[in-house]
């Protein structure tokens, strides 16, 4: 059997797979068995911040796995200490809870919020407000926390304290708060797999008011747009929002399995000894290449972030066969004339991967990826968008 038939029959059937292998790769370029190149416009989607074998990330991970690999939380180690400390001092937040993945960052915000709003005003206000079209994980009390019916039609009964409202629709939030219920609300400020759709910031700004007029925690999933995706370390801060939750995994260790759950002033206390654990979570290897990502995304990087955001939107507004283009620094969403799968299938026949999302084309390419590598994609993307 070849690698596709192998694993077709032993890989449990949830992924639609490109028929492509990767086997190596450097930057932003990664290659085939055969040594065929391709720019990567996804990052593994938005994971390798610094692109794949990036040197600095490598001696990292290398240092730390030659120290130790892991150790359990009953024991002190130096790296995700030092990481909690370096997420805190670059947004203001207060403690961290780490864990393996961005469903996982989500599970403790909503056990987070269902703690805090049970012992500040009472065990009735357990309901997680969510937008709809919104997307936060796939472990069954995320998923029922997304705003999407059709992720959730197979898993029924889902759990229960979640409802859902249109962005945009303070009323219809107002409405669903009325019951004096609930604990919480959670955003994205991009919805990444919504299809790159950006909040409003006038809405945004509506949300921040009501927030403080009421008692209700806000949290923000920055799963896909957080650690300089969108030129900013997160999404929120465009937005001049200031959570008491945030929500973050993806790009956090660069390639690695981590995530974070970070916690303001007003709820960091939370959690006592016993409330909520990992085994891997904050693992050392993890936490160091983590700590070689968060430290390079200084605000000049994030600025250059954001520039290359602008080039790469430049190239396609107003070009042929694209109608719009949506999101924020190195997250951009395409909404193509032909089918975003289909432009999508020609960019990768020209070398050149890149990703959907809903009924738009997504890029998502390394942070640190070349101008000129950029442009590079930016033409067979066009060209396969033309029309
Ligand atoms: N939240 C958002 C906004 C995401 O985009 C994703 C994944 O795409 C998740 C949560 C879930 O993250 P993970 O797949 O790491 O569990």
């Amino acid at each position: 059997m070849n690698l596709f038939e192998l694993d077709s029959t032993y890989i449990a059937g949830t992924y639609k797979r490109f028929p492509l292998e990767i086997v190596s790769g450097h930057g932003s370029l990664v290659r085939d068995p055969e040594g065929r190149e391709y720019i990567d416009m996804g990052s593994g989607i938005a994971v390798t911040s610094f692109g794949i074998a990036d040197e600095e990330w490598m001696k990292a991970v290398e240092e730390q796995i030659h120290k130790v690999q892991h150790m359990s939380n009953l024991y002190y180690t130096e790296p995700c200490i030092r990481l909690a400390e370096a997420l805190c001092r670059k947004t203001g937040m207060s403690r961290v809870f780490f864990s393996n993945s961005g469903a996982e960052a989500n599970e403790c915000a909503i056990k987070a919020a269902r703690k805090w709003a049970s012992e500040h005003r009472g065990p009735e206000c357990s309901t997680v407000v969510t937008l709809e079209n919104s997307f936060h994980g796939r472990t069954l009390t995320t998923l029922s926390a997304t705003g999407q019916a059709h992720y959730h039609e197979l898993y029924q009964p889902l759990t229960p304290g979640f409802a859902h409202f249109p962005a945009g629709d303070l009323n219809a939030l107002k409405a669903l708060c009325a019951g004096g219920r609930v604990a919480a609300v959670l955003i994205e400020c991009i919805q990444g797999e919504g299809g790159v759709v950006t909040m409003d910031p006038a809405f945004a700004a509506e949300l921040e008011a009501y927030r403080k007029e009421n008692d209700i925690l806000r949290m923000v999933d920055e799963v896909q747009t957080g650690n300089g995706r969108t030129g900013r370390m997160y999404a929120y801060e465009h937005y001049g929002l200031h959570p008491d939750v945030v929500s973050t995994a993806k790009g956090l260790a660069g390639g690695l399995p981590l995530g974070a759950t970070l916690l303001s002033d007003r709820v960091k206390d939370v959690f006592s000894y016993g409330d909520h654990g990992s085994t891997f979570g904050g693992n050392p290897v993890a936490c160091a290449a983590a700590l070689s990502v968060v430290r390079r995304l200084t605000d000049d990087f994030l600025r250059e972030v954001e520039e290359k955001g602008q080039l790469l939107r430049g190239c396609f507004e107003g070009a042929s066969g694209i109608e719009s283009v949506s999101g924020m620094g190195l997250m951009l969403g395409l909404k193509t004339v032909k089918p975003a799968a289909e432009v999508v299938a020609e960019c990768m026949r020209n070398g050149v991967l890149c990703l959907t999302a809903k009924d738009r084309v997504r890029l998502l390419p390394a942070l640190n990826i070349p101008a000129e590598l950029l442009r590079r994609a930016a033409e067979v993307i066009r060209a396969a968008a033309a029309i």
